[in-house]
């Protein structure tokens, strides 16, 4: 199995699963990169799976359908045109031609039906968890999200970690006014920087290295409480809270 990343717009990637002769894209967000793909290396499209209702992960599921009307995966609680596979906290995906099943984690936060595809070593979160950071709450609250992402980061340590933006620069970055001293991170940042400027993208991360070095899955550490704190302007005494802080500090940063 193969798993390639499709550039999209200016920061997204399709995640492109390849086995034999078949693929399965993940938020297709513009059909072009995928129909391009898939024509040039001969694969027939399985099935689409899709984490969130946003625009740029489910906009090219019109032009694909056309194309290959195939069996779509996605949130239950979300009304997506083209979605006729919907589907509910730990229920099981199996895509045949591949081989493939997949567990899926209800993860509320950045939106309220948001959902992660999990297969052992590979997790595709949409806009959930980020390299170095996590997606904005735009439907769900803070403790929502919170809990979430503590979901995700309870899977294996070295469970690879495809998410759907890269924006793991400018959330490094971040992360080093969140918690100055983070040693791991710090190296992290110069292979990455590394990896821009050659044009390549930083994804996929593993479960492992976000728990060393993403701020928003670090809330118990009392640096970056301390930091939090400061910024919030009153003490915080909880991860959640510690969390939330982050969250609305991030959004200002
Ligand atoms: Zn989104
Ligand atoms: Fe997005």
């Amino acid at each position: 199995m193969q798993i390639i990343p499709l550039p999209a717009f200016s920061d997204n990637y399709i995640w492109l699963i390849r086995e034999g002769r078949h693929a399965v894209v993940v938020d297709p967000g513009d059909a072009a990169p995928v129909l391009e793909y898939l024509q040039n290396n001969a694969l027939r499209l399985a099935a689409v799976l899709i984490t969130h209702h946003h625009a740029d992960h489910v906009g090219g599921l019109p032009a694909l359908l056309a194309e290959y009307p195939v069996p779509v995966y996605g949130p239950r609680r979300e009304a997506i045109a083209g979605v006729d596979r919907p589907l509910d906290d730990r229920d099981h995906v199996s895509i045949e031609e591949l081989g493939l099943a997949f567990e899926v984690i209800a993860v509320p936060g950045h939106t309220l039906g948001h959902i992660a595809y999990y297969t052992p070593g590979h997790l595709f979160c949409g806009d959930t968890l980020f390299c170095g950071g996590c997606g904005r709450i735009f439907e769900g609250t803070p403790a929502q999200l919170h809990a979430s992402l503590e979901r995700l980061a309870a899977l294996p340590a070295e469970t690879q970690v495809y998410c759907a933006h890269e924006y793991t620069l400018p959330n490094l970055r971040f992360a080093r006014l969140a918690e100055p001293a983070n040693a791991a991170r710090e190296a992290f940042l110069a292979e990455c920087e590394r990896l821009r400027d050659a044009g390549r993208p930083t994804l996929p991360s593993s479960v492992g290295r976000e728990r060393q070095i993403n701020p928003f899955l670090r809330c118990s550490e009392p640096a970056i409480r301390t930091t939090a704190s400061e910024q919030a302007g009153h003490p915080l005494n909880n991860a959640p809270e510690v969390f939330a802080a982050l969250r609305e500090w991030k959004n200002r940063a």
